[in-house]
């Protein structure tokens, strides 16, 4: 932070998560396309909409302004504009928790006013693909996408204990342990990740979502065994359940 005076910013960013804060503040954490996740206070936002209106919302895309203050760790927020807002969408429960999820794991996982623009792009593509009804495709990328961003998705060619050649086949997973392993080599609590799946998932790390997008309808069932397998990476590394990730699974 900078000594001695006030820095305005303005710029993009994700609303994540607000607190109520003092009398009529809300305490806002924003994922920042400039300066990554950073927290700020919003001043009388509960008492006058006029500022912020509703682009409070957690997963509204804004363009924000803010300005830093000397000594202080919180930004003082001044106002926003909606760029994108998820009310406009169709308010589904299982659209509202995909869109919780998304804000949950990037308030989770990102640290602290640290840029990451893949992660930006990602965010934004994710909740734009929720929209146009693509649910399960959006979770599944997303979590996936994540852990690869994070450095957290294990290799899935070979068996992490033997080393077998896993390619060409089903592998195996734990919640409880990296890697992946062949069927020999399976925990007590592994689940098995198909063939179909695993040949999704390469599929998913070359081919943006908006091309997946356009192949046509994406039942729940698809991947699903590929969901669960991602969520649960996240997960492991931010040792902790993801509330809004279970009625997704
Ligand atoms: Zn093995």
């Amino acid at each position: 932070m900078a000594e001695g005076r006030q820095i305005p910013h303005h710029g993009e960013a994700i609303v994540l998560r607000t607190w109520p804060f003092h009398e009529a503040d809300l305490l806002v954490s924003l994922f920042t396309r400039e300066h990554g996740k950073v927290k700020g206070v919003a001043r009388f936002a509960m008492r006058s909409r006029r500022r912020f209106g509703g682009a409070l919302e957690p997963a509204t895309y804004v363009q924000a302004h803010y300005t830093e203050r000397p000594r202080q760790d919180l930004m003082r927020l001044d106002s926003f504009e909606i760029l994108w807002s998820p009310l406009t969408a169709s308010p589904h429960y299982e659209h509202v928790a995909g869109l919780q999820l998304v804000v949950e794991v990037l308030e989770e996982v990102l640290p602290d006013l640290a840029a990451d623009d893949n992660i930006f792009r990602l965010a934004l593509a994710t909740l734009r693909a929720m929209e146009a009804s693509a649910l399960w495709l959006s979770v599944t990328y997303f979590c996936l996408w994540m852990s690869r961003l994070m450095g957290w998705l294990p290799e899935l060619g070979h068996c992490a204990a033997c080393g077998l050649d896993l390619r060409g086949g089903a592998v195996w997973w734990s919640s409880s342990a990296d890697g992946v392993t062949c069927y020999d080599d399976r925990r007590t609590d592994s689940k098995p990740l198909s063939i179909e799946s695993v040949v999704l998932s390469h599929r998913m790390s070359r081919i943006p979502i908006t091309e997946l997008l356009a192949e046509g309808l994406w039942p729940r069932e698809r991947g699903a065994d590929l969901r669960a397998f991602a969520v649960a990476t996240l997960e492991r590394h931010i040792e902790r359940r993801l509330r809004s990730a279970r009625m997704l699974l």
